[in-house]
């Protein structure tokens, strides 16, 4: 059987939802370098340059206090929650309606001015800070929630509410957000459905395009998109909002969301599994499918390296021993004694079968939370290593695992780290090798071969984080050139000067 938990201590620092202050995120001691100086070969787009008459136009709109252009003030805006890529831009604005939004896009349009929007700044792609000196439109101001429908489910709110405050909020009528991610303290739901997060449970509630019920956008010009639809069903030719879905800020700025959310389950049961070997991962899996059925809400992989962040750096405990893989099994039900009755079944097959070793389940809230920081924290304490070269692919679940294998050999002890965890449910591993510092040399060894022997195996090179600024060079290892092309046809159609989020997404 089981052995019962065994005392997780204080779980320090780290918790599901922390909430990353702008700018004192990460670790990696310094900024980093500047974009434009890291990728020399990126050249800068022929946009207008920030005047004081723009600047005297946007203060007059939104006020001084909205209006951000002291650069030791801006710092926070132009650097990625990873450290990654640095823009310069002095200007950071701060609107609080859409018909703001659409005076600045507007302007920023007939003066062709760049602009990068901007929500918590929690993207791991680079897609959510300036490359060079685009003006930064943040959604933080824009974060009311209009209406909670406790018959239909429905929430409506705006684009800069945080993803946690709204599952808070929904909390108090029974409901819950469809999507969880680690981020949820800092990411906003207009950045989660312009990026089409995935995160901890879509294997149970879907993804964005199916939860998204409408949305209202601004166009690059100008032009309010109200595709705010609370319909469940609505066949009236294109689905538009669909566009807006995934596209990383390059075809509008959202501005506000409908969006379906689930009740709140009234059970949840979490248990955490040591196993031996990926094949006993894989077995897990496929049992935990089988005898949870509808009720199995997240399956989600740790390597023993991925552990080892957090117990290390974070200072986490495990509430078992050591061992190869860990999984995270989540239940969420409306019957506490179905649900538990189901979960010690598939516990009991797993460890009498022997593909599971040793392990712990819980009901309890706090050692629930415990349980899900361990997972949680692994990016947040990466960061602790050094600098992340991170990798969010889609591969065919039997190869989910053999990629960090593969840069072990390639990379071997020049790397910190190489390690993966991720959404087993849903097909999506996080590679992520950490070395001391940025290092050219084993980025020419990671890439281009990541993108090959993703697309050698029909996977994907961006399972849920999006291209952003660092992967548009590689889209076409996971898109046709005739998709391409289409990409690019809408994107000339909808923002004919390039000014939204330039640089990002789209191939060259
Ligand atoms: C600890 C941690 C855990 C994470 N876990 C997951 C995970 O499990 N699953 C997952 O998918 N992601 C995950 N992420 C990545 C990130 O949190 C998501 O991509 C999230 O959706 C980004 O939301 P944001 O508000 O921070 O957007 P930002 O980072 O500010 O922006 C992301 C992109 O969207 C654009 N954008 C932002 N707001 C708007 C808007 N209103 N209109 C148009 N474009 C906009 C930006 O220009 C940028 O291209 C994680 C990140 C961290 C730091």
């Amino acid at each position: 059987m089981l052995r019962g938990w065994r005392g997780l201590g204080v779980i320090r620092s780290a918790s599901p939802g922390t909430r990353f202050p702008q700018y004192t995120r990460g670790y990696a001691a310094g900024l980093p370098e500047l974009t434009k100086d890291r990728y020399s070969h990126v050249k800068r787009g022929n946009f207008a340059t920030l005047e004081q008459n723009h600047l005297k136009f946007f203060t007059d709109l939104l006020g001084e206090n909205r209006v951000v252009s002291n650069p030791s003030d801006c710092q926070a805006y132009n650097v990625d929650w990873i450290r990654s890529v640095r823009g310069y831009s002095n200007c950071v604005l701060k609107p609080r309606t859409t018909q703001e939004v659409s005076e600045i896009l507007a302007f920023c349009n007939r003066h062709r001015l760049a602009v990068c929007p901007q929500g918590g700044n929690t993207g791991l792609v680079g897609g959510s800070v300036p490359v060079f000196d685009e003006i930064i439109v943040n959604t933080g101001l824009m974060n009311k929630i209009l209406s909670i429908d406790e018959i239909s489910g429905v929430l409506v709110c705006e684009a800069g509410c945080v993803l946690e405050t709204l599952d808070d909020r929904l909390a108090e009528k029974d409901l819950m957000m469809p999507l969880d991610l680690g981020a949820k303290g800092s990411c906003h739901i207009g950045g989660n459905i312009s990026t089409n997060a995935g995160g901890l449970r879509l294997l149970r509630y879907g993804n964005l395009h199916g939860s998204v019920l409408g949305l209202e956008a601004v166009k690059a010009d100008g032009e309010i998109m109200d595709l705010l639809s609370t319909l469940k069903k609505d066949n009236t030719g294109f689905h538009l909002k669909h566009l807006f879905i995934g596209s990383e800020g390059t075809l509008g700025l959202v501005t506000k969301i409908a969006i379906q959310c689930p009740p709140k389950p009234k059970a949840t049961n979490v248990s955490f599994l040591g196993l031996q070997t990926f094949e006993n991962v894989l077995e897990t899996f496929q049992l935990a499918r089988k005898e949870l059925g509808e009720i199995l809400s997240s399956f989600e992989l740790i390597d023993a390296l991925s552990l080892d962040i957090v117990t290390g750096h974070l200072g986490l405990k495990s509430p078992i021993q050591d061992f190869p893989f860990y999984v995270l099994v989540e239940t969420q039900g409306s019957n506490a004694t179905h649900d538990e009755d189901k979960m010690n079944r598939f516990l009991e097959i797993a460890m009498k079968t022997g593909t599971v070793e040793d392990g712990t389940v819980t009901n309890e809230d706090s050692k629930i939370k415990a349980i899900w920081a361990l997972r949680e924290s692994i990016t947040e304490g990466l960061l602790r290593d050094g600098y992340v070269f991170k990798y969010d692919l889609s591969l065919p679940i039997k190869e989910f695992y053999g990629i960090v294998t593969e840069f072990r050999k390639r990379i071997g002890e020049d790397a910190v780290r190489i390690c993966g965890y991720g959404h087993v449910g849903d097909g999506n591993i996080h590679l992520n090798i950490s070395t001391k510092e940025f290092s050219q040399d084993i980025l020419k060894r990671i890439e281009p071969f990541v993108y090959e022997h993703t697309s050698q195996l029909r996977g994907s090179v961006s399972a849920e984080h999006g291209i952003g600024f660092r992967k548009p060079k590689y889209v076409h290892y996971s898109k046709t050139e005739p998709a391409i092309n289409l990409m690019k046809d809408i994107k000339r159609i909808m923002d004919p000067n390039g000014i939204l989020n330039p640089y990002k997404v789209l191939p060259s």
